[in-house]
């Protein structure tokens, strides 16, 4: 069977390179005679594997020393409570900027362990664009502020960050870990899901700053203590094993396209040439506010539910899949992510300009 073009938000296109490399190795790896899947989590050649997954990702994205890096599992979402439960723990406050459904949930979960106060929010128009931040309105006592780089459902982005002072900001970077260049050294604590940009789901990746570690609230159950996992090297039990294999094929693959940076130019050329189209069009509308357009997911509308429908169902007949928004966007919504080949979206883009030409 032919694959097709897989523009679905998120779990999402791989590499098919990386899909061939895993299916060599499946039954057996290197001279184990077995599957990583079958080996042990304390074995010496898994600690190679989990070990050069870490040295990988930290070279990529440029880790510095005093940073941890765990694989953990319960996905992003997890997250949401995670992080207040370590971090909200001197004052018992947390700012969050609100651009979406993933900052919602966090901000909901966050709200049963302490005060959150909502610093700024884009809800007013649909979650279209990155609200202005007003310093003045950040909390000098918060043990932290919470962004979403980029949000997957809407497909807006930060293109600067907020100057939170001593305030450590967090970020939920699900949807654009290795996409584009992300100074580690502004952040408290980073986390991903790796369904979007890492590989299979199952694994989430968490960047924590050591100081930060260490003060969870009390009746915080074991295994969502950020310190158990960093004393342990992310082997307090067992970690999602074929998943951070799998992720570390990526990180290898992302080195051989030249990193992180090489990885932002390829997107940067793939996001233009479909917000350019959509930019020149008479028929196709993007919905997002052109300063925080993201380069990882590109929302657009045609004129009627009638032609929205139509154009999915076509678009799925040539091999371009998984085009339809979110439920509650609606419309259309491309993911581009690092494995979408520029000539993905140079295919739906020469689609879409048929579709104009049929139905004017
Ligand atoms: C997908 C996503 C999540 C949720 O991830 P799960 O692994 O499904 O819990 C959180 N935040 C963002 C920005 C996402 O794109």
């Amino acid at each position: 069977m032919k694959r097709v073009y897989n523009f679905s938000a998120g779990p999402s296109m791989l590499p098919l390179e990386v899909l061939e490399q895993a299916q060599k190795e499946f039954v057996s790896y290197g001279d184990t005679g077995m599957s990583v899947m079958e080996m042990s989590h304390r074995s010496k050649d898994y600690e190679a594997i989990i070990k050069k997954a870490e040295a990988d990702l930290r070279e990529l994205m440029e880790i510095p020393d005093n940073y941890k890096v765990l694989f953990l599992q319960g996905g992003g979402s997890t997250q949401f409570s995670m992080i207040p439960l370590n971090l909200m723990n001197k004052n018992n406050k947390a700012d969050y900027v609100n651009t979406g459904q993933w900052s919602k949930k966090a901000i909901e979960e966050a709200s049963r362990y302490g005060k959150v106060n909502v610093v700024a929010s884009s809800e007013d128009k649909t979650f279209s664009y990155i609200p202005k931040l007003d310093e003045s309105k950040f909390d000098k006592d918060a043990d932290y502020f919470y962004i979403t780089l980029n949000n997957t459902i809407y497909g807006t982005r930060y293109t600067t960050l907020p100057n939170t002072g001593d305030v450590p900001l967090v970020g939920d970077m699900s949807s654009s870990i290795l996409s584009e260049k992300v100074d580690i050294t502004k952040f408290g604590l980073l986390f991903a899901g790796a369904q979007k940009n890492l590989g299979p789901a199952g694994v989430t990746i968490v960047i924590i700053r050591e100081d930060l570690l260490g003060n969870a609230m009390d009746f915080t159950p074991t295994m969502l203590k950020y310190d158990i996992h960093a004393k342990n090297d992310s082997l307090y039990n067992t970690p999602p094993t074929y998943g951070i294999y799998f992720a570390g094929l990526v990180f290898d693959w992302v080195k051989r396209q030249g990193g992180v940076s090489a990885m932002q130019k390829i997107n940067e050329e793939k996001a233009k040439i479909l917000y350019d189209f959509l930019d020149e069009s008479e028929l196709f509308r993007g919905t997002v506010a052109k300063e925080d357009r993201s380069l990882m997911n590109v929302p657009f509308v045609l004129p009627t539910e009638e032609l929205n429908e139509k154009f999915i169902k076509e678009a799925k007949e040539r091999g371009l899949v998984n085009l339809k928004g979110h439920r509650t966007v609606g419309g259309m919504r491309a993911s581009i992510y690092n494995a979408m080949p520029r000539e993905g979206v140079v295919a739906l883009v020469e689609f879409m300009k048929e579709f104009e030409a049929k139905n004017k």
